[in-house]
C-alpha cells in the first residue's frame, strides 16, 4: 500500500473504531454497566494483515478470525510489523483436523461445541505446548445453539453441562464462558436473553466461566443489555467484507 492509501485507511479505521467505542460505551451506560466490562474483539477476517497493524496502532489488542489458513498467514505477516503480544481469537466453525494448527496461535476459541472437538483441542494444545509454540492453556468458550439447529454450529443447552465438564477437566484448556449468535429470523433480544440464561446456569457449576461472547456490528447494543462481556465486531470497524 502507498503511504497515501495507508494514511487514508488509517483515518477511516480510526473514525469507525471511535464510533464503535462510542456505541459500546453508550450501550453499557444504558444498561447500568461500566463500559470497561465489555471488551471489543475486532474481527479482521477477509481483511489484510495491514489493517490489523493499523488497528493495533489505534489501540486494538484482540483480533478475531474465522478460518485457520487465513489466520495463520495473516498472523505471520502481522508479526513482521508488531512484536508486542496481542490476542488472536478463533470465532468460526472448526473442523477437528484444524485444532492442532489453531492451537499454535489462538488465545481463545469461541466455537467449541462438542466433546469430540474439545478433545481435539486438548490434544492439539498439548502438542503445541510440548513444541514450545505456546505457553498457556487455550481458553475455550462453548458455542451455544439457541434454536437447536446444530447444522449452524453450537451445542444445544442440554449438552452443555457435559461439554463444560470435559473442558474444565483438561489441564491444557481453560473454560472461559459461552458464545452465541442469534438464529436467523430471531429478535436479538430474545436470542441474547436465552444466551444469558444458559450462561447463568453454566456459572452455577463453573463460576470462573464469566465470559459472555455476544453481539456483532448490527446487534451489539442488545447483547450488552443482556450481559455481553465481549462483542465481536467486523463490518462496523473494517467495512463490508469482500464476498468469499
Ligand atoms: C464474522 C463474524 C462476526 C463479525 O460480524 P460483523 O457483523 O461483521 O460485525 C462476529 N461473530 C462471528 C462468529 C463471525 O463469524
Amino acid at each position: 500500500m502507498s503511504d497515501d492509501a495507508s494514511a487514508h485507511r488509517r483515518r477511516e479505521l480510526a473514525d469507525r473504531l471511535a464510533a464503535v467505542h462510542e456505541r459500546l460505551a453508550d450501550a453499557a451506560r444504558a444498561a447500568g454497566r461500566d463500559p470497561s466490562e465489555v471488551a471489543l474483539l475486532t474481527v479482521t477476517k477477509f481483511f489484510p494483515a495491514s489493517d490489523a497493524v493499523l488497528l493495533h496502532e489505534l489501540g486494538c489488542t484482540r483480533f478475531g478470525e474465522s478460518r485457520e489458513q487465513e489466520a495463520s498467514a495473516k498472523i505471520a505477516s502481522f508479526r513482521e510489523s508488531v512484536t508486542e503480544p496481542v490476542e488472536w481469537h478463533m470465532i468460526g466453525r472448526v473442523q477437528r483436523n484444524k485444532a492442532r494448527a489453531i492451537a499454535r496461535w489462538a488465545h481463545t476459541v469461541h466455537s467449541v461445541d462438542s466433546v469430540r472437538l474439545a478433545r481435539a483441542f486438548e490434544k492439539g494444545t498439548r502438542a503445541a505446548l510440548d513444541a514450545g509454540e505456546r505457553t498457556t492453556p487455550v481458553r475455550a468458550l462453548l458455542q451455544v445453539s439457541l434454536d437447536g439447529d446444530v447444522e449452524r454450529g453450537g451445542a444445544v443447552a442440554d449438552d452443555l453441562p457435559a461439554l463444560a465438564d470435559a473442558v474444565a477437566a483438561s489441564d491444557v484448556l481453560e473454560l472461559g464462558g459461552v458464545m452465541g449468535v442469534p438464529p436467523l429470523g430471531w429478535e436479538p433480544d430474545r436470542a441474547f436473553e436465552r444466551l444469558h440464561e444458559v450462561h447463568a446456569r453454566l456459572l452455577r457449576d463453573h463460576p470462573a466461566a464469566v465470559e459472555l461472547s455476544a453481539g456483532m456490528s448490527g446487534d451489539l447494543e442488545h447483547a450488552i443489555r443482556w450481559g455481553s462481556t465481549c462483542v465481536r465486531v467486523g463490518t462496523a470497524v473494517l467495512g463490508y467484507r469482500p464476498l468469499a
